[in-house]
C-alpha cells in the first residue's frame, strides 16, 4: 500500500483522474479497477483506517469484525472470481442459532427449525403446519381489507410477508422481536423485502445463504482491502465534506460513497439510518457460545445478537493453532443520530421518496458518482456492492 498521509496539498484538477471518497468495498473496488486501467487515483477516508465497515482488526490472533459480522457470499461467479484474486476464502458457512428465551432454533428456517418448533418430521408435515397457520391469518387479513376469499393475497408489509412464508409461531418466536430490535419499528411498518432475504427450506440445511460461493477472507477483510488498493495513494483521517472545494479541485471526477443526504448538507431533510453499537469483551475461556453468531430473537434482551469472532475461522490463529481465549461482541441496534456511524438505510416508503429527491440533485452533479450502501441508500450485500462498482468503472472507462 502507498504511504498513508493526511497532509493536504492544494493542486490543479489534473493531479488525479479520480478522487475516491470512502475506503470501503465500493471505493476499494473502484480504486483497484481504475488504477489497473492506468488512471491516477487518490483515495481518502475520514476514518483512521481503510476497509469501511468490513474492517477487521487482529486481536490476540482473532480477526475481530469491528463493525459487525461480515460473511461474504455470492451467486455471481464474476464477482467471486474477481474478489478471490485479493483473498483466499475459507470454508466458513454461516449457520446462526436463534435463542428465544433460552430455546435454541436453527436458522435459516429449515427442517431443523420446524422439527424443534412443532415436532414435525417430514417436509410434508412442516408444509401442512405452515399452511394451516398461514391460511387462518390470511383469511382474517382478507376480511380486514374487504377482499374476496379466492383473490390473491399480496403481503403489504414485513409481518404479512413473514407469516405468509413461515406461519405465526415462527414469526412470533424468531422474527417479530428480533426485527423490532434491529429496525426499531414494528414489523407492520417495515417493507416486505427485508425478510425475503432469508431462505425458507424444507430440507435439513442450516446454511443461512442461498449462495454458490461463501467464506471469510483468510487473514481478515482489512488485508483483502489492502490488496485491492495496492498501488493507490491513500489519505486517512481526511474528511472530504469538510474541505470539499479543495478536494474537488484535485480531480476530474469524484466517486463519493458517503451518505447522499450528508453530501447535500441535508438540504431536503435527513434520510433515516439504523446504527449499531458493539460491546466487545475478551473472555478468558475457550468457547463462549459454540457458534459465530447467536441471534436473540425475543424482544426483552437488549442486544440483537452476539458474535464470537474466532468461530469465523474455526477457532484457529493464522498458524493453525487453537486459540485459548475468545472475543465476543454484543450488538445493539439504534436509530442513527448525528455523530453515529450509519449502517443500514431504512428503505421504507418515506425514506425512498426522500432519496428519490436527493437522486434528482445528484443527477445535476455531473462529475460526481454516488455509490455503495450509503451513496445509493440501498441495503446492499457485499457482493452487490462489488458488482455495482465493477459495472460503474466499466461504464466510466468505456
Ligand atoms: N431476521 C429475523 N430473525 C433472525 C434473523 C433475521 O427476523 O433471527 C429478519 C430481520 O427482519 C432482519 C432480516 O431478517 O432484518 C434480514 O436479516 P439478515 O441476517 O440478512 O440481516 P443482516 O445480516 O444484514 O443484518
Amino acid at each position: 500500500m502507498a504511504a498513508l498521509s493526511h497532509t493536504f496539498i492544494k493542486g490543479d484538477i489534473s493531479m488525479y483522474d479520480y478522487l475516491v471518497v470512502g475506503a470501503g468495498l465500493y471505493g476499494a473496488v473502484c480504486c483497484n479497477l481504475l488504477h489497473k486501467a492506468g488512471k491516477k487515483v487518490l483515495l481518502i477516508d475520514k476514518r483512521e483506517h481503510i476497509a469501511g465497515n468490513v474492517y477487521t482488526e487482529n486481536i490476540d490472533g482473532i480477526n475481530v469484525h469491528k463493525y459487525g459480522a461480515h460473511i461474504f457470499h455470492t451467486n455471481n461467479k464474476k464477482v467471486w472470481d474477481y474478489i478471490s484474486q485479493f483473498a483466499e476464502f475459507n470454508r466458513f458457512t454461516n449457520s446462526p442459532v436463534a435463542n428465544f428465551r433460552g430455546e435454541l432454533y436453527s436458522l435459516p428456517f429449515n427442517m431443523y427449525t420446524f422439527n424443534k418448533m412443532w415436532n414435525v418430521v417430514t417436509p410434508e408435515e412442516a408444509k401442512q403446519k405452515i399452511n394451516e397457520e398461514k391460511e387462518s391469518y390470511i383469511r382474517e387479513k382478507r376480511l380486514e381489507r374487504g377482499i374476496k376469499e379466492d383473490s390473491e393475497f399480496q403481503p403489504l408489509n414485513l409481518e404479512e410477508q413473514a407469516i405468509s412464508l413461515v406461519g405465526v409461531d415462527i414469526y412470533e418466536k424468531l422474527i417479530k422481536g428480533y426485527t423490532k430490535k434491529q429496525w426499531g419499528r414494528d414489523c407492520k411498518d417495515l417493507p416486505a423485502f427485508i425478510i425475503k432475504r432469508l431462505p425458507v427450506r424444507f430440507t435439513f440445511d442450516n446454511n443461512y445463504f442461498n449462495a454458490l460461493y461463501q467464506g471469510i477472507p483468510v487473514g481478515g477483510y482489512t488485508k483483502m482491502v489492502e490488496n485491492l488498493i495496492d498501488g493507490v495513494e491513500v489519505r486517512l483521517s481526511t474528511d472530504y465534506l469538510k474541505s470539499k472545494e479543495e478536494f474537488d479541485s484535485l480531480a476530474e471526477k469524484i466517486i463519493y460513497t458517503g451518505p447522499i443526504d450528508e453530501y447535500f448538507q441535508h438540504c431536503l431533510g435527513h434520510l433515516e439510518y439504523r446504527s449499531v453499537r458493539f460491546e466487545t469483551e475478551k473472555l478468558d475461556i475457550h468457547n463462549f457460545q459454540g457458534n459465530a453468531a447467536v441471534n436473540y430473537t425475543d424482544e426483552e434482551t437488549p442486544w440483537t445478537r452476539i458474535i464470537e469472532h474466532k468461530w469465523f475461522e474455526f477457532g484457529k490463529d493464522s498458524e493453525g493453532n487453537d486459540i485459548p481465549k475468545t472475543i465476543i461482541s454484543k450488538e445493539y441496534s439504534s436509530e442513527w443520530k448525528p455523530g453515529d456511524e450509519p449502517y443500514y438505510p431504512v428503505n421504507d416508503e418515506n425514506n425512498n421518496d426522500l432519496y428519490k429527491k436527493y437522486k434528482c440533485l445528484q443527477d445535476k452533479e455531473k462529475n460526481v458518482i454516488f455509490g455503495g450502501r450509503l451513496g445509493e441508500y440501498k441495503y446492499y450485500d457485499m457482493d452487490a456492492v462489488i458488482l455495482k462498482a465493477m459495472d460503474k468503472v466499466n461504464e466510466l472507462l468505456n
